[in-house]
Order: structure tokens, then sequence, then C-alpha cells
């Protein structure tokens, strides 16, 4: 039984909507600033996972799958302990 809610509840917590190459290619040919995590600071709220429009942050790491990402900067806003920092396309 607990095998069931436990894919049970997989399926509920899957995004709406699933990120996808377009016409125009990967949206990081065009974004100009990358979010990432400092780990040591991360509670594992999943805030991000929440409100990243494009559902690119993995639930069980918060690993990001930058290839997709627009770099609006929506997961470094509502990060409660500011673990995430927006780093410009390029800069160390
Ligand atoms: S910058 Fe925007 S698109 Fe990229 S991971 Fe954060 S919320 Fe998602
Ligand atoms: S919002 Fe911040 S603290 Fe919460 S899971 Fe994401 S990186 Fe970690």
């Amino acid at each position: 039984v607990k095998e069931s809610d436990d894919s049970l509840k997989r399926e509920i917590l899957q995004p709406i909507s699933m990120p996808i190459e377009g016409v125009a290619g990967f949206t990081s040919a065009w974004s100009s600033q990358f979010p990432e995590i400092d780990m040591e600071k991360c509670n594992g709220c999943l805030l991000c996972w929440i409100f990243c429009p494009e559902a690119l942050i993995t639930r069980e790491d918060r690993s990001i799958d930058l290839r997709y990402c627009k770099g609006c900067g929506v997961c470094a806003r509502e990060c409660p302990v500011h673990a995430i920092e927006m780093k410009r396309e390029g800069a160390e």
C-alpha cells in the first residue's frame, strides 16, 4: 500500500507543463543571467521548485536544467534564505 501511496504522490507532484526546446532553440541561448544555489544555505523548503515558471528545478536535489532557464530570477526572489544568486553570463 505504501508503494502505491508513494507513486500516487509522485504523480500528483508533477509540474503541469514540462520544458521543451522551442523554435528558436534552447532558452539559455538568449538568457543573460543564471541561478546558482548555495546548498550550504538551502533548507529544502522547495519554494524555488514551486515558483519556477519553467519547472526546471528538481525536487529531489534542487538541480536546475539551465538549458531552459530564461534568467527571470523568480527562484532567487522567492528563496527565503537567499540561497540562490543570479549570476551574469560569463561572470565568475
Ligand atoms: S531563473 Fe527563472 S527560469 Fe531560471 S530556474 Fe530560476 S525561476 Fe526558473
Ligand atoms: S527556495 Fe531556497 S531554501 Fe528553498 S529549496 Fe529553493 S534554494 Fe533551497
